[in-house]
């Protein structure tokens, strides 16, 4: 996988040859991209992005957890706006506990 950046880098004639995968316009520099099969013009990549990084991740994650043995299990992700409630609830301090009386009777 590579960045195309201009026609200097573009050893393959991509920009010519392909179009986008994702929304099959023309490519512009720069664009991703991998094999001849695969290339991404630069809007579908800042669209894709953030999705498309956690989709490697959860792949990878998988794969190692196999590669461990654990041939038959997988792991699901959770929607992120879940993760991000739950990393915040997890983060609130607990109000009785601020308000705790230090002094005795
Ligand atoms: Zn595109």
């Amino acid at each position: 996988m590579s960045v195309v950046t201009h026609e200097a880098n573009d050893f393959y004639g991509a920009k010519t040859r392909q179009r986008c995968a994702q929304c099959e316009g023309p490519l512009h520099y720069p664009f991703l991209h991998w094999s001849n099969q695969l290339a991404l013009c630069a809007r579908c990549c800042a669209d894709m992005k953030n999705g498309l990084f956690a989709d490697f991740v959860h792949v990878i994650a998988i794969k190692k957890l196999h590669d461990l043995g654990y041939k038959l299990e997988t792991l699901t992700r959770e929607q992120t706006a879940w993760a991000m409630e739950r990393q915040k609830k997890k983060q609130a301090p607990e109000p009785e506990l601020i308000n705790f009386p230090m002094e005795r009777k």
